[in-house]
């Protein structure tokens, strides 16, 4: 539901102005909110607006999916007491306002081209900052959208596809950034085809798009998927009444979130350590939906109808191991697998890209600047699973380099 002007307001008003805003050093990109907030008290949206949008081009993004109560939220002084001011609100009805009334123009071409490998947060990011500085900026992307996890994973109850499609719109096209879709780089175009054509540099975002497998018995039974896959298209698997979720992080609430949403009666997430990795806010949403949680339970084999689960114990070094001889079978007509995320493309040592190879985080300087000259690489590929500031996070300094790179 879209956040009114008084609801924003209401939370404006409660800042303190802190003379050391905590809020702003618990954000990865640190958006400046005491600046953002007194502007908006003043009434000058279309200033906050730009501050916030040329400090995070995902700002329409990041207002409604980042965790707050780890970052801004979370170290707001009014917190320890009493409730934070949700500045998230804020964000979100400046942002929309903001994203409405701009109109940017494509800068002079300043004679260099850039291809960015991935339209998720991080390939949105460098490519919008980049064509800010006048360069010319391509994006090939595997899918047929921009948005990469924002758009294919994250469901829509929580994430609209119209806020991806506004950014491409109002944001990036204006700025003379094109997106090849439907291109994979490293099956039908290939890191030296991008610099024959004359890329002065390349970016990489190319995310995490091959799961993590168990390696038990039972996994590639027709009635067991991936999360990853399953959220990108929840409606073509098997609809399961008795849904058993392996993993408690992020990606498995969502899941389960959307399995409770296509009819599923009962929704079990189970874990092999005692607790849940996913935000507090999700978690709840997920209890209040009535998923369950069971912990200490590592799966060992898949059946047609139940799961075979080790019972695993934490030793004193916080390890989580077998018990000895207990087993216990759960009973799932559907199974979904959140072990987490492997990387679907890297760089040989020749820098050409090398399609399957069990990867996560492609080593980068602090320009993000990989091992080969001229192509740089930033977002969940290089740091693993993370969140979509911090791509934007990694993807800000990427753009920072490359400029450098090319400005030499
Ligand atoms: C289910 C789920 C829920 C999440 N929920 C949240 C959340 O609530 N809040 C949050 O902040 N973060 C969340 N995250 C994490 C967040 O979405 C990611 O950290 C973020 O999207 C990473 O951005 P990225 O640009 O690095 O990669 P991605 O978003 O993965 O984008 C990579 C892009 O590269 C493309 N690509 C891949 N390989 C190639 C190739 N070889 N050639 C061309 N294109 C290629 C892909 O198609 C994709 O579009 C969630 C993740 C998942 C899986």
């Amino acid at each position: 539901m879209a956040v009114t002007l008084s609801v924003a307001l209401d939370e404006a008003n409660r800042c303190l102005n802190c003379k050391n805003p905590m809020c702003m050093q618990g954000c990865p990109i640190h958006t400046p909110i005491p600046e953002v907030i007194k502007l908006f008290k003043e009434g000058k949206v279309e200033e906050a607006g730009k501050i916030l949008a040329d400090n995070n081009p995902m700002t329409t993004i990041c207002c409604l999916v980042c965790d707050h109560e780890k970052q801004c939220e979370g170290n707001c002084v009014l917190g320890k007491k009493a409730t934070p001011v949700h500045f998230s609100m804020i964000e979100d009805y400046i942002s929309t306002q903001y994203a409405q009334l701009v109109q940017y123009e494509k800068p002079e071409w300043n004679g260099k081209r850039i291809c960015v490998i991935g339209a998720g947060p991080a390939g949105m990011t460098v490519a919008i900052n980049l064509a800010k500085l006048g360069y010319k900026v391509d994006i090939l992307d595997s899918n047929a959208k921009v948005g990469g996890v924002m758009r294919y994973c994250i469901p829509k109850f929580r994430l609209p596809d119209e806020v991806m499609d506004n950014i491409l719109e109002k944001t990036m096209k204006p700025l003379g950034i094109t997106v090849r879709p439907n291109t994979t780089v490293g099956e039908e175009v290939s890191i030296d085809d991008l610099f024959r054509d004359g890329y002065d540099a390349i970016f990489a975002g190319a995310g995490l798009w091959r799961p993590r497998k168990l390696n038990i018995k039972g996994e590639s039974y027709a009635h067991v998927c991936y999360g990853f896959q399953y959220l990108q298209s929840p409606e073509s698997y098997v609809e399961g009444k008795n849904v058993a979720v392996i993993g408690v992080g992020n990606s498995a609430i969502d899941c389960a979130r959307t399995a409770i949403r296509r009819g599923a009666k009962k929704v079990t997430c189970y874990a092999r350590r005692d607790g849940i990795t996913a935000s507090r806010t999700e978690s709840q949403s997920a209890t209040h939906e009535g998923i369950e949680f069971v912990f200490c339970h590592r799966p060992v084999e898949i059946y047609d109808d139940k799961i075979e689960f080790a019972i695993t114990e934490k030793q004193e070094d916080g390890r989580f191991v077998d018990a000895a001889c207990e087993h216990e079978f759960c009973e799932a007509d559907q199974v979904i697998i959140c072990a987490g995320q492997l990387s679907r493309f890297n760089l040989n040592s020749k820098g050409e890209s090398n399609d399957m190879r069990d990867h996560v985080g492609l080593a980068v300087d602090e320009n993000c600047m990989t091992a080969f000259p001229g192509i740089f690489a930033g977002g969940d590929m290089t740091v693993g699973n993370l969140t979509v500031v911090h791509a934007v996070e990694d993807a800000k300094i990427a753009a920072e380099g490359i400029h450098r790179f090319l400005s030499k």
